[in-house]
């Protein structure tokens, strides 16, 4: 049995995180998959690899001197390199990434170098084989991931090596240039690598004990999340908390490979077990997050247009205008649409405008101080009473609901509140159902 470890960017920022890493990696000899961000933040006020990365490959696009910028970079790894005594030739690297930069080599190229050196490193010091993810990571030419390809090629070059360290957030084309997933990717190379070899369980290793019930930015010492099924998670992240990379559930779901948010730093704390089912029913609350700054707007049609032609139309707008929509709430002659305001900031006038155009409608109202909290848990699936309570919750604490939303799955409550009811609402939830 196997268990694949990603480490990111905090836990490999030095020679001192590596030495965790290697105590963790060796403690258990399932962990035969090492996947590596690039070194983060040492600090707050530190810069993350990636992110100089980005600056530098801008720096090749418009012909600035980056030689200072590159002695930053470089000597980051040099500084781990040394301090850990390994042999890889750190300067010789960054010639080869010029040298590759100057003849064409773009961005995703050059970022995907912190992940790649890091990875060389590592595999230096724990003495386990190094595999470039280009080799293993197979994206088809239309920039999607091809799961087949990346799974046989994991798996062959692992039961060729036995135990592997493999740079994360990054693979390549057929032609072998390289494609970079979205930020925070790496995630989604350890759930790939899980994947690819059906391990008994994904560790995720970071600098946060696991999942918060809460934000602790809101609630004071929020207690944690001990465990969380895929479905809860895509939407508590998708309702903005975030710990994992969004797409890090689907290459496991399947599977159902159990993904473990540990502390690099405090190994021996329990964290966040991710997976399909749980059977810990304590409370009906996993957990409870949400985003400020919503729009509603409120479509009213005559009362002899057809419903459904006009609801389809009105659609057609938020469409041709690339607006997501989070909720649609209708009634007998109107329907209002929720949309995240930041979709439509910059054109709500055209929208507002687009939107009257339309055969039947008669008028487009828009309130614009809208905060959606959800209330997510598998517990509160077939429980009567359960909405009562959380509404109660509101009215004890004398926030007016604007709205209400909630999925037949019945693992989500939603409740829109003004902006500025946003954080007291959350707290209020979680003092009383935590
Ligand atoms: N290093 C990349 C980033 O900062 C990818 C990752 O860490 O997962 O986004």
């Amino acid at each position: 049995m196997i268990t694949v470890v990603k480490f990111g960017g905090s836990s490999v920022a030095s020679s001192g995180q590596f030495e965790k890493v290697k105590n963790i990696v060796l403690s258990d000899e399932k962990r035969k998959i090492v996947v590596v961000s690039a070194p983060g933040k040492r600090c707050k006020e530190d810069n993350k690899i990636t992110d100089m990365l980005y600056l530098l490959s801008s720096h090749v696009k418009y012909g600035i001197d980056a030689s200072a910028l590159i002695a930053t970079i470089s000597e980051r790894y040099e500084e781990i390199r040394r301090e850990l005594n390994l042999g890889v030739d750190i300067k010789r690297e960054f010639e080869i990434i010029m040298e590759n930069a100057k003849n064409g080599a773009g961005e995703e190229y050059i970022v995907s170098r912190g992940e790649y050196l890091c990875a060389k490193l590592m595999s230096a010091y724990l003495g386990y084989s190094f595999v470039d993810a280009a080799e293993v990571v197979k994206f088809n030419y239309d920039g999607v991931l091809n799961e087949e390809q990346t799974a046989e090629a994991v798996k062959s070059k692992f039961e060729e090596l036995g135990a592997i360290v493999v740079p994360g957030f990054y693979g390549a084309y057929p032609s072998g240039e390289i494609k970079l997933f979205s930020r925070g990717g790496s995630d989604v190379s350890g759930s790939l690598m899980a994947m690819s070899v059906n391990a008994e369980k994904y560790e995720n290793w970071t600098d946060v004990s696991g999942m918060l019930v809460a934000d602790p930015k809101i609630v004071e010492n929020p207690a944690r999340i001990e465990e969380v099924t895929y479905d809860e998670l895509r939407e508590l992240s998708y309702m903005g908390a975030s710990v994992l990379h969004e797409e890090s559930v689907f290459p496991v779901r399947e599977l159902n490979i159990p993904i473990y948010i540990l502390n690099t730093n405090k190994p021996n704390e329990a964290g966040t077990k991710i997976c399909k089912q749980s059977d810990i029913n304590d409370r009906f609350v996993t957990g409870i997050a949400g985003k400020k700054n919503f729009k509603a707007l409120t479509i009213t049609k005559s009362v002899n247009a057809d419903k459904l032609t006009v609801i389809s139309d009105v659609l057609d707008v938020f469409k041709n205008f690339g607006v997501k929509i989070e909720h649609i709430h209708t009634s007998v002659d109107s329907f209002t649409i929720l949309v995240n305001g930041k979709d439509v900031d910059k054109n709500v006038y055209d929208v507002l405008s687009e939107l009257r155009r339309v055969n039947g409608v008669v008028a487009v109202d828009i309130d614009n101080d809208l905060a959606l909290v959800a209330v997510v848990g598998r517990n509160m699936r077939l429980k009567p009473g359960i909405s009562a309570k959380i509404f109660s919750i509101f009215g004890k604490n004398n926030i007016n609901i604007k709205t209400i939303a909630q999925g037949t799955t019945e693992i989500n409550i939603i409740v829109g509140v003004q902006n500025a009811d946003f954080e007291k609402a959350i707290r209020a939830v979680y003092n009383e159902v935590v």
